[in-house]
């Protein structure tokens, strides 16, 4: 498949804290299935979540009910060695050699019980990586048939250039959210936008502080938010859902939440969009000032 062939659900559902929703196998199977459901049939992993566990949660979930994989697409990450018990490195650092990106991908194949995985994404920019080199994995494991499409995340607009000139890469999976704004001026989405390599975007409800912060400008979002939000009969996950989706690069915001309620916000996103002056209110909002 031609790499704009393939594509995510609208909202794709995050994995990174499953293993704090302290859900049992059957629960974890009757998670997915809900989500199905709401039409969320793309899943983000990472070989790193939950000290490198959560991935073996969900493929106990797809062990217990194999016929789940074939209505989803898997997505995971790897590039960061991360020290952890069982991998006791002096420090945290990222390895894109040949050697370890196949190491981390056979590695998910075997925690998630799957033959193939749909989508894997450079964790974080590897100042290491040899672009050349790093292709020639990427052809080689998807020639085996292990992973159908690569991607990266969190790397500048150049570095995804970079690598996008030796091999096709099908997202950049990056940070937006009414508290981070970076990714609107640091060319980042004006690449994705430029290429159609739609976006992945992660911790759109700024990892839960939207709810939570009580700094200055989280503080001055919530109120401005809340009354957006009244105006157009949503609560205030849903706004931020709906202000990342109104980016002209048609983003895939992923989810945190273990609630089937909180997917339940993200989706009813879908159904609004934000009049310009409502999104610059949240832009403003946001830095505190008007737009110059
Ligand atoms: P997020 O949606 O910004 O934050 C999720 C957190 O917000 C959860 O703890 C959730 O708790 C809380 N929350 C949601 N709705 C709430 C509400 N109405 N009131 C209070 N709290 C609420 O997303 P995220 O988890 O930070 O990130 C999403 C996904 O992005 C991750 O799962 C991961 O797949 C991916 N990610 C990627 C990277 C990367 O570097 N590529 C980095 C971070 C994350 P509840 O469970 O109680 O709803």
């Amino acid at each position: 498949m031609s790499p704009s062939a393939f594509t995510l659900s609208p909202i794709v559902a995050g994995l990174w804290r499953v293993k704090d929703w302290n859900l049992s196998v059957d629960e974890r199977v009757r998670w997915i299935e809900q989500a199905l459901e709401l039409g969320i049939t793309s899943f983000d992993h990472a070989d790193i979540y939950g000290d490198y566990q959560a991935e073996a949660l969900f493929g106990e979930a797809l062990k217990a009910a194999p016929a789940l994989r074939q209505r989803m697409q898997l997505i995971t990450k790897c590039g960061i060695r991360l020290r952890s018990a069982n991998r006791p490195y002096r420090i945290n650092y990222y390895d894109t050699s040949a050697a370890y990106v196949r190491a981390q991908v056979e590695q998910s194949l075997r925690n998630l019980h799957t033959e193939q995985l749909d989508l894997v994404l450079i964790h974080r920019p590897d100042y290491l990586m040899d672009a050349a080199a790093l292709a020639d994995t990427f052809a080689t494991l998807t020639r085996e048939g292990k992973v159908a499409h690569w991607g990266v995340s969190n790397h500048s607009a150049s570095q995804f250039a970079l690598l996008n000139q030796h091999h096709p890469l099908l997202t950049n999976q990056l940070e937006l959210s009414p508290l981070h704004l970076a990714a609107l001026d640091d060319g980042t989405l004006d690449q994705a936008q430029q290429l159609g390599a739609r976006p992945m975007i992660w911790s759109p409800l700024g990892g839960g502080r939207l709810f939570s912060a009580d700094d200055e400008q989280a503080t001055r979002l919530r109120a401005e938010m809340t009354r957006i939000a009244e105006r157009y009969n949503i609560n205030l996950a849903t706004l931020a859902f709906a202000w990342v989706l109104r980016h002209p690069s048609r983003p895939h915001p992923i989810t945190g939440t273990g609630r089937i309620e909180g997917l339940r916000d993200a989706v009813a996103a879908l159904a609004v969009t934000l009049d310009a002056e409502d999104w610059y209110a949240i832009w403003t909002a946001s830095k505190g000032h008007s737009v110059p």
